[in-house]
């Protein structure tokens, strides 16, 4: 290998009044010998001065034969913290994506690496790097980069012989390179194999249901809630006293009809009378009363005929029309549900259930619910507040996406709108995962060359488990994982967003929130189509549609154009019919035919005839 000049420059105001401290220049100058055979190392110590750190670097970049220069030091928050500051003005171009593998490594080892704020760049002929101050990592810095130097070079020196070679031996071997920056000579749309001809995407279409059992089969149930739900034993008797079950009068039931004297009036709330009781007496009670401790029956308003007032106006006499009977209109104690016995028969997740049987038995439950966060990509992308700008679309996928989570009982814990930057993606998805288990994503995965999801997340180390499926619309749809972190890539065309999340992203967050298989997608109906014909296409097509209740038998009619950026097809769709892929003997759906159909909402119908 040809022999490399670097220059080496440590700043920092303590190591320029005192040299012997320096042990980060030094460290790299270690590193650049044991890297590159004959090497030549020149190196300088500063203090934080930003005119004698741009005089220096402008010295060395004059240099012919300085070909890379790294700094170290100077990169933080603090004051006189300026490199970043004395090295951006010499830069003729950003090195962005080496900014980000320097950040990329440096975070896998320590949070506080978000904390450098250097920068790489060329300037004329030499590369400039910004590395912190630390011993340590000046090392993990250098060894993020060290392989990519030498090709790097080749490219500033536009050494077209040397760089044909690098890449023939990346291809060849797959070693020389992080995959993430080789991305930037492969176009994403090709499968890697290194030929311009094939543009196919590399990854298998998968059927609806095989990317559904992929998903579940990765995702782990969280079965805390469930067990939860099980191990609780009410600790009271629902109800806790006798109860009457009617608005009348208790008695003794060994009585008899006939006139009774009313000797007391116990309303709901009250405690339980111990006025005693004759035969010929009765006590005026409300629903949902304690009985006296005297009676066992409730002889209901509707049985009796008042007789007489006192001269308070209240009851005192009247007449029992009916035969009283021993524990008749009366809820005896833990009539609904006994201390002891289990509160919830069988695991229900639905928050009226879960909460209101919660309350009934004056008890609480803690429910860790998946914990998820909303991402949408494209440096297109408005906030629906700003005002509108040319070649700018508003952003209706982050508030679609939210507003789902909320509707099916989830919260959204985090949003993110990122342009179309590998770096900003990456150290996004980087930092969310200590907050949220999902990531849902739109945009970035279809064949675009500004579509870096997929490289990000390769860089990441996330395992992409699919990123095509056989479905119109929506099938640059892809799901990644990382132990029991979750990555979900909706295309960016809202509709596509909307139905892949309710087809997989929805399924998917139940299952980990511990629902039954059988629920986590949504409920599917038969309904019989309305429209004269539609045709079908290559791909199973998931068509919004309208339900009509005809006599009781489901309908549904198509709503409208169904190109996948149109939102308005979601307007008044109940359902996702699902028409089967074109074959060559079916061409098209007609009215009548019986399809399923996938419920939308829980108002699913939208009229009846
Ligand atoms: P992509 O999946 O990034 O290739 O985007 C496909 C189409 O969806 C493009 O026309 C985008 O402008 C559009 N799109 C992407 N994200 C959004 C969003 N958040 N809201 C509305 N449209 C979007
Ligand atoms: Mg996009």
């Amino acid at each position: 290998m040809e022999s490399i000049t670097f220059g080496v420059l440590t700043i920092s105001d303590t190591c320029y009044q005192e040299p012997a401290k320096d042990r980060s220049g030094p460290r790299l100058m270690g590193l650049i010998r044991q890297s590159f055979d004959n090497a030549q190392v020149v190196a300088s110590v500063l203090p934080d001065e930003r005119d004698l750190i741009q005089r220096e670097l402008r010295k060395w970049i004059d240099r012919n034969d300085v070909r890379i220069i790294i700094t170290t030091g100077g990169t933080g928050f603090a004051p006189r913290d300026v490199t970043p500051e004395a090295t951006k003005p010499l830069l003729d171009k950003d090195c962005n994506q080496l900014t980000l593998a320097i950040a990329l490594a440096s975070l896998q080892k320590t949070k506080f690496a978000a904390l450098s704020r250097g920068v790489c760049g060329i300037a004329g002929n030499t590369l400039v790097l910004n590395f912190p101050g630390s011993e340590k990592a000046v090392g993990e810095c250098f060894e993020a980069v060290r392989e990519l130097l030498p090709h790097a070079l080749h490219l500033i020196g536009n050494n077209v012989a040397l760089v044909q070679r690098t890449h023939a031996e990346v291809q060849g071997s797959a070693a020389a390179l992080p995959k993430v920056l080789r991305r930037d000579h492969v176009c994403p749309h090709k499968t890697g194999a290194g030929d311009d001809v094939d543009r196919n995407s590399p990854f298998p279409m998968l059927p609806v249901d095989q990317a559904l059992d992929n998903i579940l089969s990765v995702v782990q149930r969280n079965n805390a809630t469930n067990q939860q739900m099980d191990a609780l034993l009410s600790p009271i008797n629902i109800p806790p006293f006798r109860a009457s079950i009617k608005d009348g009068y208790a008695m003794k039931s060994t009585g008899f009809p006939g006139t009774k004297r009313v000797v007391d009036f116990i309303a709901a709330g009250d405690k339980v009378s111990l006025h005693p009781l004759q035969e010929d007496e009765c006590i005026k009670i409300n629903t949902g009363a304690p009985l006296p401790e005297d009676a066992d029956c409730v002889v209901q308003v509707e049985d009796t005929r008042l007789l007489q007032r006192d001269k308070y106006g209240e009851e005192s006499l009247v007449d029992i029309l009916v035969e009283p009977k021993a524990g008749q209109d009366v809820r005896s104690i833990g009539h609904d549900l006994r201390k002891g016995d289990k509160v919830f028969p069988s695991p229900d997740y639905s928050p009226v259930v879960f909460k209101s049987l919660l309350a009934s038995v004056g008890c609480q439950l803690q429910r860790r619910k998946p914990k998820v966060a909303i991402i949408s990509t494209g440096s297109e992308l408005l906030a629906p507040q700003q005002p509108a700008d040319a070649g700018k679309i508003y952003d209706s996928n982050t508030t679609m996406l939210e507003e789902l989570l909320l509707y099916f009982g989830f919260d959204c814990m985090q949003q993110h709108v990122l342009g179309d930057d590998l770096m900003s993606i990456t150290l996004t998805l980087s930092n969310i995962y200590d907050a949220v288990d999902f990531v849902i994503c739109s945009g970035g995965v279809s064949m675009g060359d500004k579509d870096f999801i997929k490289p990000a997340l390769e860089h990441l180390k996330f395992k992409v488990h699919f990123g095509r499926v056989n479905m119109k619309p929506g099938k640059p749809m892809t799901f990644a994982s990382r132990g029991t972190k979750y990555f979900f890539g909706l295309p960016g065309n809202p509709v596509s967003a909307f139905v892949t999340f309710h087809l997989f992203a929805l399924p998917a967050i139940r299952w980990a929130d511990g629902w039954e298989r059988a629920k986590c997608p949504l409920p599917i109906i038969n309904v019989a189509l309305l429209n004269e014909a539609i045709d079908l296409d290559a791909r199973p097509e998931y068509v919004r549609a309208s339900v009509s209740s005809i006599n009781g038998q489901l309908h549904a009619s198509v709503n409208g154009n169904q190109i996948s950026s149109r939102l308005q097809s979601i307007v008044c769709a109940d359902v996702l019919i699902h028409l089967p892929g074109r074959t060559a003997t079916k061409l098209q759906a007609r009215a009548g035919e019986i399809y399923s159909a996938s419920v939308l909402r829980y108002d699913f119908i939208s009229r009846y005839e």
